[in-house]
């Protein structure tokens, strides 16, 4: 199952609360998540969370509107992740930059098998 969110994009309105109030909403909304398979005897264990934002922000420079991604910047293009579950090294900080091609490669690697279709390498980095 995929969630996106796209309550932060709401700031391209000008309102720098849109952003983040977007994030307390986002955060909130995936506790819920979280909390529901932590409940549930069938995903309990049997789950794996992938989050990671689609793009970086940026600032406008032509205008006071903040956490933007429209300005080709770097961090416009830098992102993280975070991802937890069974097969994931819980605990592992990997602090150096890869594309975010590998996302869906290396989810696929964790449900057992190949996204022969994607760009990336495997993040085996992460794997136990
Ligand atoms: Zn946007």
């Amino acid at each position: 199952m995929m969630v996106n969110y796209q309550d932060p994009d709401y700031v391209h309105w000008g309102n720098p609360s849109h952003y983040t109030r977007a994030i307390q909403v986002i955060d909130d909304g995936l506790q819920r998540l979280v909390d529901t398979v932590d409940a549930d005897p069938f995903y309990r264990d049997n789950t794996v969370f992938v989050i990671t934002p689609d793009c970086g922000r940026d600032a406008n420079p032509l205008m006071d509107v903040p956490f933007q991604h429209h300005f080709n910047s770097r961090a416009a293009h830098e992102t993280w992740a975070i991802a937890f579950g069974p097969g994931i090294d819980s605990g592992r900080v990997l602090d150096r930059q890869v594309d975010q091609s590998v996302v869906a490669p290396t989810i696929a690697a964790i449900m057992g098998f190949r996204a022969d279709r994607a760009e990336g390498d495997v993040l085996s980095d992460i794997l136990i």
